[in-house]
């Protein structure tokens, strides 16, 4: 899932084919013969024979059409509206591009057709035709160079007549370089300043129809007649928020009589992301929306054009009910174009401030299997359910590694020759444990804030952006803005998780930069911060979705010392007994009985005063009954946590 940190060249490098009058010229003769200058109808007296002797093969093909009552008016002869350039809404929102692609006409051309485009008033906007092949053929040629083997043909009012250099589907490319006065969804009213581009209208004669599948206005038949009838490899889809341009196959085999709940989860899944970034909140989601094609190389990444996802992803990507189960993906690539640069992208998060997105919408639809919390992955003492997650605790809370270089299943050699990092997934776990405090532990609680990332993202979005400022900046800011947002100092939860920590080193990314965190930057955070009240947890360090009510309902913990848990000897490698998985630990451990040990948020191993071992609760269990709490050489105590920082030992 790497991101291409390609730029916007993709349409702007391209030279302009100027529409050129075909040398078949048309002739006054035949257009005479329709009923109006659109060419949407025939004159009434337009007969037989005067249509044989037509000069345009073009225009005699259509008329014939229209004679026998096959030509679909409907889908050739549509108004299109104006969209705010993408480049430039990609500058106010500090994402990448949104569709470049908008306004299907649902019309496919093959190689060497005539075209013929009557286009009604512009008011001297600059529209063009946008012919674009993603079907497999893109596969050779394209390799490389996605999205730039398009035409592009600029057209003017009344008829456009030209010849189709290479094949695809098509679009009207209508964008302005101002904020359009329709530009905001939820938000009709006008504001001062914005202009009003109306629609235009294009009539498509040539070509042949593949439709457009519009989930606002279109139902599933609709979708399966599409499908069934598509000329063009690929589908044009569009939904509120997303554009999705998959291939046809995929999506006949994966969503046969689903388009529209195809469209409505990718709808849900980006309005998720327009959530966490503050757009539905403060009513500035843009009308223009976010695309998603089909790719015949590689896996799947994201760049200029969008996300991008290759045709065999699309028996996961395609199905609802797969996708429903595992959305990460997705979520990971269209939050790629959504990541807030720089302020919410600075050194060593590109590959992890997306997977806010991903993290949420995989537990907004899986509730009871939280990824990062069930996925079994190595931690410092074996494989393991939650591995992500203990791994992330110990590296931060045990060994005191600086955020952006914590050890896990990814990335255990922290130091490199080139720069130090660690593993993307668990520098997640803090961002993780913020939404899941604020806008899940918070119901009926007065630190509720659904938006709290809303809030941040925001204030990022709007934040001035100048050259001098150093990655620490953005690091340090976000730690502030969540403290003002919550209204919160949370400087203890950040210095747990060692984002407020000191460090100086070269950290990895796709561009590697140097972050300097000093001991008096962390000393003005604090002041700053100081403000506010602490939380009303202590242990916010510790928080999962596994303990997530405790939190809300403010549980108190409770246990007897010296029972509720079962010693195991570790000879070597263990089978975790109650996971039905093959995740296997070394070492002792005590296998601890979650319902002895009530309302407990994670368990602590010391040797003495020493912290030595962490295991959130339900660690090593598939549905929380247990937790695996280890007992490496020289340990002394073990201690059950509750949500309010009250410690009990566990064994005598
Ligand atoms: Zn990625």
């Amino acid at each position: 899932m790497k991101q291409h940190l390609k730029k916007f060249v993709a349409l702007s490098l391209l030279s302009t084919v100027s529409a050129h009058l075909y040398a078949q010229e048309l002739s006054q003769k035949d257009l005479q013969l329709f009923g109006n200058t659109q060419l949407t109808k025939l004159h009434k007296k337009a007969s037989q024979s005067q249509i044989e002797q037509m000069n345009s093969s073009l225009l005699k093909e259509t008329a014939n059409s229209m004679k026998g009552g096959a030509y679909d008016v409907k889908e050739r002869f549509k108004s299109y509206e104006c969209y705010l350039n993408p480049q430039i809404l990609a500058q106010e929102l500090k994402t990448s591009g949104y569709s470049q692609f908008e306004n299907p006409t649902g019309i496919y051309f093959a190689a060497g057709d005539s075209a013929l485009l009557w286009v009604g008033p512009l008011n001297g906007a600059d529209v063009s035709l946008v012919v674009q092949e993603w079907g497999p053929q893109e596969k050779k040629e394209a390799k490389g160079r996605r999205g730039e083997r398009n035409g592009h043909y600029k057209l003017k009012e009344g008829l456009n007549v030209f010849e189709i250099k290479e094949g695809g589907n098509s679009y009207i490319r209508y964008y302005a370089d101002e904020v359009p006065a329709d530009h905001f969804r939820n938000n009709k009213k006008k504001s001062k300043g914005q202009t009003a581009f109306a629609p235009v209208q294009v009539h498509v004669v040539g070509g042949r129809v593949n439709g457009v599948f519009n989930a606002a206005k279109d139902d599933n038949k609709r979708w399966n007649q599409l499908l069934d009838n598509a000329v063009s490899p690929v589908m044009d889809v569009v939904g509120e928020q997303t554009q999705l341009i998959y291939s046809v196959a995929s999506l006949k085999r994966e969503a046969y009589g689903k388009g529209i709940e195809l469209v409505a989860l990718y709808d849900s899944l980006i309005g998720h992301q327009h959530q966490i970034m503050g757009l539905k909140k403060y009513n500035r989601i843009p009308k223009n929306h976010m695309l998603g094609r089909v790719i015949w190389n590689g896996f799947m990444h994201a760049d200029g054009l969008g996300a991008a996802f290759h045709d065999n992803t699309m028996v996961d990507l395609a199905n609802v009910d797969k996708l429903r189960i595992n959305s990460w993906g997705v979520a990971h690539e269209f939050g790629h174009v959504n990541q807030v640069r720089p302020n919410m992208k600075w050194v060593g998060t590109t590959e992890v401030t997306n997977n806010i997105f991903s993290v949420w919408s995989q537990y907004y639809y899986n509730e009871h299997a939280p990824k990062l919390e069930r996925e079994v992955l190595r931690d410092y003492d074996g494989l393991k359910v939650g591995g992500r997650i203990t791994a992330y605790m110990e590296s931060a809370f045990v060994h005191e590694q600086p955020w952006l270089t914590q050890a896990g299943n990814d990335r255990w050699d922290r130091e490199r020759p080139r720069d130090w990092g660690g593993d993307h997934f668990v520098k997640l776990v803090p961002f993780w444990q913020l939404q899941l405090y604020f806008a899940v532990a918070g119901k009926d609680n007065q630190w509720y804030n659904p938006d709290f990332y809303g809030d941040i993202y925001i204030q990022a979005i709007d934040d001035t952006v100048t050259k001098d400022k150093e990655d620490s900046y953005y690091q340090l800011a976000f730690i502030k803005r969540a403290c003002d947002v919550a209204k919160l100092d949370l400087t203890d939860f950040f210095a747990q998780s060692r984002m407020l920590h000191p460090i100086d080193l070269w950290v990895d990314d796709y561009t590697c930069a140097q972050m300097t965190i000093k001991p008096a930057d962390i000393d003005a955070v604090k002041q700053y911060a100081s403000k506010y009240p602490k939380p009303t947890t202590p242990v916010l360090h510790y928080l999962t979705a596994n303990s997530v009510e405790q939190y809300r309902k403010q549980l108190p913990l409770s246990g007897e010392t010296g029972k509720g848990y079962t010693l195991c000897k570790g000879e070597g490698a263990k089978k975790v007994v109650d996971g039905n998985i093959n995740a296997t630990i070394k070492g002792d451990y005590l296998l601890v009985d979650n319902s002895a040990w009530k309302n407990a948020v994670a368990f602590e191993t010391y040797a003495n005063d020493k912290l030595v071992k962490v295991a959130f609760v339900g660690a090593g269990s598939n549905d929380l009954a247990s937790t695996v709490v280890h007992l490496p050489d020289g340990y002394t105590t073990v201690k059950a946590v509750g949500f309010d920082g009250t410690r009990l030992e566990v064994i005598d």
